[in-house]
């Protein structure tokens, strides 16, 4: 699928808007695309720079002429781009693109564009510095600024900007996306239960850690499924060790409260999301009987893993909470 099709089909309201403004001849100076982490928000300030520019564009860009090409090689000659993910954007950085579109523009569209990417990354001079810029916007300038965090932005400069916002992902598409890099299939959708964006799955579904902290999980669940003090037992002796910070605790939880989930579904007769335990999960559902007290208590617990407390005492309460039930 070719980006134009991706934005066509998932992020309509932003093609939409962008192509009527086209159309009407009614294009704003500056745009602010933003979205979660993980959106390609760069991919998309980069399509619709190149549609200000195509020949072909119908009215977005068509992605195959030469000046589409070009553009995408980094060839076109009156184009910048700064990107704050790469490195944070200084005040130099602002005031050398300010002296770049004192120029006239060298190509024949005679549109001069630049992308501010992930605008986040930058301090409060170069805000300011942009700013200004932004205030005696030029005939042919064009600008796209993307953020991820529009709060880390100044007002004046989000009321400067027209806004463009691009929706996450589906979770489909996101358990496909994440797949394709290589995750296995239950891990894909144990994490997109947890997270919103590919990249941050894909990293910490191919870690160790994670790989090791899911089996924890799976194993504490195994040993309630025989009794409630095993799981306990297994807890203190095999699993508390590796869960002593809180970044593998959390992930612990999040584990653990997706699996409480499919027990509740399971019990609901709705459908479960991690399929390769439906046999554990199908055991458990009939063994259990106040299932979304345990969820909401590990929904609380998970909360109080921010706060500074011993992890421990936290994570033995569950199973604690969970003997308590059965007497
Ligand atoms: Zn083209």
């Amino acid at each position: 699928m070719s980006f134009k099709e991706y934005l066509k089909n998932n992020q309509r309201i932003v093609y939409n808007t962008f192509a009527s403004s086209i159309k009407a001849n009614r294009l704003s100076h500056a745009y602010l695309i933003k979205g979660n982490e993980g959106a390609p928000l760069l991919e998309t300030a980069l399509f619709l720079a190149k549609s200000l520019i195509c020949p072909h564009a119908d009215p977005l860009a068509c992605e195959e002429c030469l000046t589409c090409i070009r553009f995408d090689e980094g060839n076109y000659a009156d184009f910048k781009l700064l990107n704050g993910q790469e490195k944070n954007i200084k005040v130099s950085d602002i005031e050398e693109l300010q002296a770049f579109f004192q120029n006239t523009p060298s190509e024949k569209s005679k549109k001069m564009i630049y992308i501010i990417h992930a605008l986040e990354n930058s301090n409060k001079e170069s805000l300011n510095a942009l700013l200004k810029f932004l205030e005696e916007p030029q005939e042919n300038v064009y600008a796209f600024i993307t953020t991820y965090n529009e709060e880390k932005l100044l007002p004046t400069i989000l009321s400067r900007t027209q806004h463009l916002k691009l929706l996450p992902l589906k979770k489909g598409e996101l358990i496909q996306k994440v797949e394709n890099e290589g995750i296995s299939k239950d891990d894909a959708e144990i994490l997109s239960n947890l997270y919103g964006n590919v990249e941050t799955i894909v990293s910490i579904g191919s870690s160790k850690t994670y790989i090791e902290i899911k089996n924890l999980v799976f194993d504490t669940l195994d040993a309630l499924q025989k009794d409630t003090k095993e799981a306990l037992f297994f807890l203190e002796n095999n699993a508390l060790n590796k869960l002593k910070d809180k970044v593998n605790a959390r992930l612990y939880l999040d584990i653990l409260s997706c699996a409480f989930k499919d027990i509740l579904n399971i019990q609901l007769n709705l459908p479960i999301i991690i399929e390769s335990q439906k046999y554990l999960f199908d055991s458990l559902a009939k063994k259990l009987k106040n299932v979304d007290s345990i969820y909401k208590e590990i929904m609380l617990t998970r909360g109080k893993i921010e706060l500074n407390v011993n992890i421990a005492l936290l994570l033995e309460h569950i199973f604690i909470y969970i003997y308590e039930g059965e007497k």
